[in-house]
């Protein structure tokens, strides 16, 4: 979603609120049981700068570390960034980093933010369940689905 923020610079209005709910386009590299609903909130602060306030909720497609299944992994969480006009002014090379909270033609990509927000939040160690028995190590089966005659085969398997 990307928003024209130029009333906004102008002090025209002081702030834009709205809710919308991601399309998988826009989420590259992500893959969803529930598409990231979003409501932000956009507000113009000193320095012709603006702060984003955003809340995501959405339900994540993510491999257990355990046993390998997919499994929906619900994230809910808010943030805030703050966006400038101005170029960040950095001596020596400029990384992507630098230029990430730029307002570049009065547009803001909010989707953009989203995205990164969501990888943020992702689990270190993703699991299907704190019970997961994760898979037999002799024989590879989903210990969470069927049981395996292996001398490990009943042990809870805990990396
Ligand atoms: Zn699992
Ligand atoms: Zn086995």
């Amino acid at each position: 979603m990307k928003i024209d923020v130029k009333e906004l610079l102008e002090d025209k209005v002081k702030s834009k609120s709205s809710h919308y709910v991601e399309t998988s386009e826009s989420m590259e590299g992500l893959t969803f049981d529930v598409l990231p609903r979003v409501w932000f909130t956009l507000e113009r602060v000193r320095d012709r700068k603006v702060l984003l306030t955003c809340k995501v909720e959405t339900s994540v497609l993510l491999e257990c570390s355990r046993c390998l299944e997919l499994y929906p992994q619900y994230l809910g969480f808010s943030y805030e960034e703050l966006y400038t006009e101005e170029p960040f002014r950095v001596i020596g090379k400029l990384t992507e980093e630098d230029f990430k909270f730029t307002i570049e033609n009065n547009i803001i990509d909010i989707s953009n933010s989203v995205r990164e927000n969501i990888i943020l939040n992702l689990p270190i160690k993703p699991l299907c369940g704190d019970d997961c028995r994760g898979l037999c190590p002799v024989c590879g089966k989903n210990l969470n689905r069927e049981s395996c005659n292996c001398s490990l085969g009943d042990t809870v398997i805990k990396y």
